[in-house]
């Protein structure tokens, strides 16, 4: 069955201003305007690259619809979505820690977002498709309930979590390989034992003091948080290790109706956002890890929605996903590859090797007791 592929230009049109990289410009205090690092370039070549490459063809176009405030209101509060519109009426103002810009529209353009994945999960839902890739701005899974963050406004995937739900697929676990911790998405699931959120991410790098192994769930969903935050400096060894003795193993003891997959590719090698060195053959390979999973576990629903990405290699790791969600042969090869082979060459260290093995002992807690369906 088919792939689906959500995309929409207005994306691209989300406006984060002259920020210096991710700080507002303050030139009075020494900083210069410049562009926000979550800027559209990235995103429109990753679009451009699935395009060229001719993977477009291979993958059904899902023309996303807004999400509606009844469907947002199942993970945000009344007062946040307000200030949200409000603001973006505007033009001006920030979602909550000053890195997250709210330009003319943002609001309505992450409403869009949102729809994105949502529309993917009803198509996975309808048979339509199997799985689906979402590529979206703004992002969403740092967003909590009543505030952005980390450059995000909505958090999408949240909210096409409890769509899932109220679809009849009562347990859904998220898988989020962005370099940096999904902690909205935990925050908003955090005693909630029917969301299984697990979040491979850098030690302390984003949010600052999150994220970390012993941050595991609370009140009826302890165990139903799992943090695996690898030592700066992690490559492939360390990510698929982390894979295939965490997030596989807990996948199968949760066994989830949906797997929705927060696919941040700031842990690209050559990211400006994080320090560590993941290659399109590694994305590729953790994509495989994760396909293989639904199959055995949901008749391989799986919808993944774009986080995080900050360098030019994004489009390449892009390219290497949304193939092997679609099961097919490489459309292009790594332009990088050669570049790159020097990173994908260190074995998995001492010190990576004990944080997995932390979280590994973790996975027995996973509460597996099925919840009566959701009426979010
Ligand atoms: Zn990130």
């Amino acid at each position: 069955m088919a792939t689906g592929y959500a995309y929409h230009p207005l994306f691209l049109w989300h406006d984060t201003g002259t920020s210096a990289a991710l700080i507002p410009a303050n030139p009075m205090a020494g900083v210069q305007p410049a562009t926000h690092l979550e800027h559209p370039e990235f995103k429109r070549r990753a679009h451009e690259l699935l395009h060229v490459s001719g993977l477009l063809r291979e993958l059904m176009i899902i023309e996303p619809g807004r999400a509606t405030r009844a469907q947002l209101l199942r993970v945000h509060t009344h007062g946040y979505l307000n200030r949200l519109a409000q603001h973006s009426r505007l033009g001006d103002g920030d979602a909550g820690d000053g890195h997250s810009p709210i330009g003319r529209g943002s609001y309505d353009i992450a409403c869009l977002a949102a729809g994105a994945v949502i529309d993917l999960v009803t198509a996975v839902a309808d048979g339509d498709i199997t799985n689906g890739y979402a590529l979206v701005r703004p992002p969403g899974h740092h967003a909590l309930a009543d505030q952005g963050m980390g450059f995000c406004l909505i958090n999408s995937i949240a909210v096409a979590a409890r769509h899932a739900q109220t679809l009849g697929m009562a347990r859904v676990a998220v898988v989020d390989i962005d370099a940096h911790h999904g902690n909205g998405t935990q925050a908003i699931f955090n005693s909630d034992p029917s969301v299984l959120t697990i979040s491979v991410h850098q030690a302390n790098c984003f949010p600052p003091d999150s994220g970390w192994i012993h941050d595991n769930g609370a009140g009826d969903g302890t165990g139903s948080a799992l943090n695996v935050p690898v030592p700066p400096g992690s490559g492939p060894a360390a990510w698929l290790h982390a894979m295939t003795q965490v997030v596989i193993p807990a996948l199968d003891r949760f066994t989830p109706d949906l797997i929705l997959l927060a696919a941040g590719f700031d842990a690209n090698v050559f990211d400006t956002l994080a320090r560590q060195s993941l290659t399109a053959d590694a994305y590729r390979q953790i994509t495989s890890l994760l396909t293989d999973a639904a199959d055995r576990l949901c008749n391989g629903r799986l919808v993944a929605t774009h986080e995080g990405g900050y360098s030019f290699y994004v489009p390449a790791c892009v390219a290497a996903h949304v193939e092997t969600l679609a099961g097919l042969p490489p459309h292009i090869t790594d332009p990088y590859a050669t570049i790159v082979a020097g990173y994908n060459t260190e074995p998995l260290l001492a010190h990576q090797r004990a944080v997995i093995e932390q979280a590994t002992q973790l996975v027995p807690t996973i509460p597996t007791t099925a919840p009566p369906l959701a009426t979010h």
